[in-house]
């Protein structure tokens, strides 16, 4: 594991969310660099800020491929739909709700889409931002002083953090893969 190159000293459960939240799947990306080619086996990296969180194992075959990270090996299923100037585009089939997905996340173990995966659309709004932003910096001042509370509440309290962490590298993320998308082309 990399070594902790986190922003503003946050803690391990950080961390590790951190490194479940850069391990998106971008059809497209997969698609430009022959991941979805049936027969081949290609290694994925997911990086943030510079560093590798994680990798995986891509293995391609004709209608899915399969990712085998660490130990486990997640299937998803692969369907596609014509360009209108010839071509087709690829797509995934989210492993839970069957929906046709350019992107899936890793949450709680396993690959599904933004929606399936409760990845809220609304922290987009400026204040909504703003909050989540707040409500991050607190919850990390509480969990570094660790001494001001009880057993009970600081896993009340961590459990919260873990969830507003989460969000709030949902939100770094979606902003990076807006960038991201821009750039690809595609039809
Ligand atoms: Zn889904």
């Amino acid at each position: 594991m990399a070594k902790s190159g986190s922003r503003l000293g946050a803690g391990r459960p950080a961390h590790r969310l951190k490194a479940e939240n850069a391990s998106a799947l971008d059809v497209a990306y997969l698609s430009r660099h022959g991941h979805l080619d049936a027969g081949n086996w290609k290694r994925l990296y997911w990086q943030q800020y510079g560093e590798v969180q994680m990798e995986g194992l891509v293995k391609a075959f004709d209608d899915h491929i399969t990712v085998d990270i660490g130990l486990s090996t997640h299937w998803i299923g692969l369907t596609q739909t014509p360009c209108h100037l010839g071509g087709y585009r690829r797509w995934f089939i989210c492993p839970m709700c069957s929906n046709r997905m350019g992107m899936l996340y890793m949450r709680h173990g396993r690959f599904a889409c933004r929606q399936c995966q409760r990845i809220s659309y609304q922290s987009q709004s400026g204040d909504a931002e703003d909050r989540l932003i707040w409500q991050y910096h607190t919850l990390l001042h509480k969990i570094s002083n660790k001494k001001l509370q009880p057993l009970r509440s600081r896993a009340r309290i961590s459990n919260k953090f873990l969830e507003v962490a989460w969000q709030y590298d949902a939100m770094l993320d979606e902003a990076m893969s807006r960038i991201v998308m821009a750039a690809a082309t595609g039809c």
